[in-house]
């Protein structure tokens, strides 16, 4: 596809455009295009239409929230997508690929670690004013651009299931890891009795809240926005903390295989949730506040559950490096909600702390 065409499809002249490969996202293709003569940067992606079936949902709802924030907040920098030369937010090439253009944040980095517990309030911070500046938008209004993303129920069936079609070599190496899974059915049962509950809003969530997903300013160090809004939808409270506990508080990542490095820096649990409930604190309801430290528990379970069902079905959904990777992973991300566990009646008390903290 040659990108002068997609420019074209934007209105731009393909010759006063340089266009150069960018960052290190895993699922779309993210060039920067900069404007010969004044320097002028935007983002061009071609969106990945096998992990979003319907890319007109991701467009439709950056656009509803785009209307509601310039309508309530016109200061707040969010990513508007560019129009196309016959005013839409995509365009598509000959293949089938949607790709869109959004304004490029300059003066800004992501990394790819939390390097420091500051960090992790900063970018906390952000993915909560994005969650309160939009609650009072009607989430249903939202499509689930994933449906079933965070659905720890269905991913618990889809576990029971696989282990009915597994081949025996499997479900040997795995016995350890599936016996800790199905001791915790009741997680997933929880989080059925969680979600049905008034008390639980539906809201508009991130649902990718990982660090390299928040661009950071290059001279004040703080977190500015948080970028990737290809899962921003309908979902629950616990989904952005999950997934920030996940994948903020370990000093090692999903993939370390040396599991004693696999630990909960507090200091960094705390930080996250003293910058996320320092913009949300007011807008939870109590049910809400009540039920904030099973946010991390349900990723972890539903992360280490979803590594666990593709190694039973023999590796069809994660890429790997090597035989039993995702059985690796599984157990990296059971051992770190073992350590979560055994911490959790301090978590409890520092969340009340925090709520304190934070009461109007
Ligand atoms: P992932 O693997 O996290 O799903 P992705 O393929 O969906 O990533 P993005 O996260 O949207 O892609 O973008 C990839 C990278 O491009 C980001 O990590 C960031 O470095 C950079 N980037 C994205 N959006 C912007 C923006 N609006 N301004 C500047 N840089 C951006
Ligand atoms: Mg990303
Ligand atoms: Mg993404």
């Amino acid at each position: 596809m040659g990108l002068n065409q997609v420019l074209d499809g934007f209105g731009l002249e393909d010759a006063s455009w340089e266009c150069v490969e960018f960052g290190s996202g895993h699922i779309n293709n993210t060039y920067r295009l900069t404007r010969k003569q004044t320097g002028e940067n935007l983002l061009l992606q071609r969106i990945n239409h096998f992990v979003f079936k319907e890319p007109e949902a991701i467009a439709g709802n950056m656009r509803i929230a785009a209307d509601h924030l310039e309508a309530t907040d016109p200061d707040y920098l969010f990513l508007n997508a560019v129009k196309t030369k016959e005013g839409k937010d995509l365009w598509y090439d000959e293949e089938g690929f949607p790709w869109r253009i959004l304004p490029f944040i300059d003066n800004a980095y992501s990394m790819d670690e939390v390097g420091e517990a500051g960090q992790a309030r900063s970018a906390a911070r952000q993915f909560a004013i994005l969650t309160r500046k939009l609650a009072g938008l009607d989430a249903s209004l939202l499509k689930p651009t994933i449906p079933d993303f965070h659905n720890l129920e269905l991913r618990y069936r889809q576990f029971r299931e696989a282990l009915e079609t597994a081949g025996e070599n499997r479900k040997k190496e795995a016995s350890g890891e599936i016996g800790q899974c199905s001791n915790r059915a009741h997680l997933a049962e929880e989080y059925s009795r969680l979600i049905v509950h008034p008390g639980c809003k539906l809201r508009i969530m991130h649902h990718d809240t990982k660090i390299n997903n928040v661009l950071f300013d290059v001279e004040s160090g703080e977190a500015k926005c948080p970028i990737d809004l290809d899962t921003l939808m309908p979902g629950y409270i616990f989904s952005d903390l999950g997934d920030m506990v996940r994948t903020y508080v370990s000093p090692v990542s999903e993939e370390e295989t040396d599991l004693s490095k696999v630990a909960v820096r507090d200091e960094f649990y705390e930080a996250l949730y003293d910058g996320y409930l320092s913009e949300m604190a007011a807008e939870l309801s109590d049910f809400e506040k009540q039920h904030l430290s099973f946010s991390g528990k349900m990723l972890l379970y539903m992360q280490a559950l979803r590594f666990l069902t593709d190694y039973l079905q023999g590796d069809v959904y994660y890429k790997i490096h090597y035989p039993g990777q995702n059985l690796d992973r599984s157990r990296n991300q059971l051992k770190l909600l073992l350590e979560l566990e055994k911490k959790e009646v301090s978590h409890i008390q520092l969340i009340e702390r925090l709520l304190k903290k934070y009461r109007e």
